[in-house]
């Protein structure tokens, strides 16, 4: 959970602003897990809600599409939305709202952060994946199996012969 105190920018006059430095180790942010979230982001009061814009670097863990090992992948991501004053109604456009004074920015920052994580994680650009016979994470050493193993040899003689009914 990422909790902001607001007060003061809830019931000042629209043009006022507030400037907040956020720096958070290992956290939850949903469903997700990060080793860091920081930045600075800005909030300035407009005249029928808060609006936020700033940008907070994370590293946010997933896993290789590649080799399937866990890895923190590097975002940056830009924040520019609305949030809502109490009393108004949550949308999935403004899933942010100040309440008693406190805004939890959660489900905002989870869209953000799901929009830059990319479909396709990639621990790293040299990532050697999966051996396509033994399973072996080839990032952690050559795992004994033939290099250029052709698919015929790998077949058992008895599949052979149904293949050729
Ligand atoms: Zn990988
Ligand atoms: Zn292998």
């Amino acid at each position: 959970m990422i909790r902001l105190n607001l007060t003061t920018l809830a019931h000042a006059k629209p043009g006022h602003r507030q400037t907040v430095k956020i720096k958070v180790g290992a956290a939850e942010i949903g469903e997700l897990q990060v080793a860091c979230l920081q930045g600075e982001l800005s909030f300035a009061r407009m005249a029928d809600d808060i609006f936020v814009e700033g940008t907070l670097s994370t590293e946010v863990k997933t896993t290789c599409t590649r080799c399937l090992a866990e890895f923190l992948a590097s975002l940056e991501i830009k924040l520019a939305d609305e949030i809502t004053l109490p009393g108004a109604e949550l949308t999935p456009e403004y899933p942010v709202r100040v309440e008693n004074g406190w805004v939890d920015l959660t489900p905002l920052l989870l869209q953000y952060i799901w929009l830059e994580l990319p479909s396709n994680p990639i621990c790293s650009p040299n990532c050697k994946g999966l051996c396509p016979h033994c399973g072996h994470n080839l990032n952690g050493g050559e795992c004994g199996c033939e290099e250029e193993s052709s698919e015929e040899v790998a077949i058992d003689p008895r599949w052979q012969a149904i293949r050729q009914l």
